[in-house]
């Protein structure tokens, strides 16, 4: 019987199957559409292949994923170059292809989150957004030297200096570079929406947008959890108007010094919550003992007074999925290779990130088709493919 640990198929065979996805093909049959006339060039399908190789051997260059191909017999048959493995200029000439054309990509990206929520029924329901680092491939010290003059060109034009927290034995501290910036599904630990910024700008800006995105592919997220860098008022009134309960936890700001936030007291005690209704956008909360008159008050949602309260079993239960943001974040840095960067300016890292995670997302996707065709025995796998 088939287990979800039998060892994977080869990588060059998962890519072939990628290719003939329905997702994939539409994208290649768009940027065929846009063909060039004059030089002839390698077939499309061909550098689309190149491109999703890249992500899924985790290979940081164009010239070394070229140096891959030339010397693996396997994917040259997978990609369809047998003996006419394309030039890492070939390869460059697609990248900017891709970036002329992003519609085209953000379609093929909107269609596999869309296929992946028909197999994934929890896909997205309830949300984890934050941001991680992506140092730049660039020096962005503001002096060439120690004493020395002051730089005049800057590598990467784009990159700006921000802050990273501390993760385990790497102290936080500034860093140059970009910030990724995702909403991912709590459950199923898969991106559903991301972004990439500058480093410098700040992380509660892009909440609204994710939530939009993620909208645009079919996920309407009942909640998303954040940490406490998005606690400020702007975020809850993106959720409120998006019809999603934010998870977030309170900075030490003066109103909540004064309790502000502590839920209302009579002489019988602290009152207890009871509901909370969503078209009315407030929550209910009752005397302990209900002698008081009235018995119960409504308290309209706003940071201090969530409609998912910070007390109750349910928040904490979300708040505690939070770190599936995180774990993502890792995977696709380290086994995806979204990190080194090994191009400069936003546009190039942007189309960098968004093509780490389409090759991821449409890999789960053809292996959660995989495991919902018609088994001999049992029922269907409920959860994600692992990975
Ligand atoms: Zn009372």
């Amino acid at each position: 019987m088939a287990s979800p640990n039998v060892a994977g198929e080869a990588a060059s065979a998962t890519l072939a199957g990628l290719l003939d996805s329905p997702e994939i093909g539409r994208l290649i049959a768009d940027l065929e559409a846009t063909r060039w006339t004059g030089r002839p060039g390698y077939p499309i399908r061909t550098m689309v292949g190149l491109a999703l190789a890249k992500s899924l051997y985790a290979v940081p260059t164009w010239t070394k994923t070229v140096a891959l191909v030339r010397e693996h017999w396997a994917l040259q048959r997978a990609l369809d170059c047998e003996g006419n493995v394309p030039s890492v200029y070939a390869c460059y000439r697609f990248a900017e292809k891709l970036r002329k054309h992003g519609s085209m990509l953000e379609r093929c990206i909107d269609s596999v989150v869309e296929g992946l929520r028909s197999k994934l029924p929890s896909y997205g329901r309830d949300l984890s957004i934050d941001a991680s680092d992506m140092p730049a491939y660039a020096n962005g010290q503001r002096y060439v030297s120690k004493g020395g003059k002051e730089r005049k060109r800057f590598s990467d034009p784009d990159a700006t200096w921000g802050h990273r927290s501390a993760v385990s034995t790497r102290k936080g501290g500034g860093f140059y570079g970009y910030r990724v910036h995702a909403a991912v599904c709590s459950t199923t630990g898969l991106p559903v929406a991301w972004t990439v910024e500058t480093a410098k700008a700040h992380e509660s800006r892009f909440v609204a947008g994710l939530l939009d995105a993620a909208k645009r592919r079919g996920i309407m997220a009942a909640t998303a959890a954040m940490d406490k860098g998005y606690d400020v008022g702007p975020v809850y009134e993106n959720c409120a108007e998006r019809d999603c309960l934010p998870v977030i936890p309170l900075r030490e700001t003066g109103a909540v010094k004064a309790g502000k936030h502590l839920p209302p007291t009579c002489s019988h005690g602290i009152w207890k919550f009871g509901g909370s209704d969503r078209k009315r956008g407030a929550s209910k909360w009752r005397c302990p003992t209900g002698e008081c008159r009235p018995a119960s008050t409504w308290i309209e949602a706003h940071r201090l007074h969530p409609l998912v309260p910070r007390e109750t079993k349910r928040w904490k239960g979300l708040y505690r999925k939070r770190a599936s943001v995180e774990r993502e974040f890792g995977r696709l840095k380290n086994e995806w290779a979204l990190l080194p960067l090994r191009v400069r300016g936003l546009e190039r890292v942007r189309l960098h990130a968004d093509l780490t995670v389409l090759a991821k997302l449409s890999c789960t996707l053809a292996r959660a088709r995989a495991v919902s065709k018609p088994q001999p025995r049992g029922g269907r796998c409920a959860r994600p493919p692992p990975g």
